[in-house]
């Protein structure tokens, strides 16, 4: 399992709208994983149907289109060992009823339309979406991490 895993996780505007960013991001760092990319957007029709285009035929495909392009989300890649699955874990189930609590999800929402965060759910999806997010210039690399470390 390779140490430098990127997922692409995104905070739907129900999660910024709710000033729940902080707590996100804690969330992740504090497991050990280290934030490679970081902006707040709010997206296009086109890239929130490119984002979904695996449920363009669902009856919510349009409302969910509508509503990640209503406001600010708060687009992120993380790296580090496993992060696809684990964010994939510490995210919860896709309905937030049926998320455990101690999950983002189980913790924060009551509402499949208003779940307030998204994660890459496999190593193909993780690299589309990082794609299409963001140029490789907005990810840090390896040597420009490392070299803030010390004097
Ligand atoms: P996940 O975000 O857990 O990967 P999916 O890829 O199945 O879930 O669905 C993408 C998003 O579409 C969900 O996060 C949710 O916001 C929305 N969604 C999924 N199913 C429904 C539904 N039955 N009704 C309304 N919105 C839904
Ligand atoms: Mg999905």
């Amino acid at each position: 399992m390779s140490n430098d895993e990127r997922t692409f996780i995104a905070i739907k505007p129900d999660g910024v709208a709710r000033g729940l960013v902080g707590e996100i991001i804690s969330r992740f760092q504090r497991k050990g994983y280290t934030l490679v990319g970081l902006k707040q957007v709010v997206p296009s029709k086109d890239l929130a149907e490119s984002h979904y285009e695996e449920h363009k035929e669902r009856p919510f495909f349009s409302g969910l289109v509508s509503f990640i392009t209503s406001g600010p989300v708060v687009a992120m890649v993380w790296e580090g060992k496993g992060s696809i699955a684990m964010a994939r874990a510490m995210i919860g189930a896709t309905n937030p009823l049926a998320s455990a609590p101690g999950t983002i999800r189980g913790d924060f929402g009551v509402d499949v339309g208003r779940n307030i965060i998204h994660g890459s759910d496999s190593a193909d999806s993780a690299k589309r979406e990082i794609a299409l997010w963001f140029k490789s210039c907005e990810l840090l690399t390896e040597v420009v991490r490392s070299s803030n470390l010390y004097v």
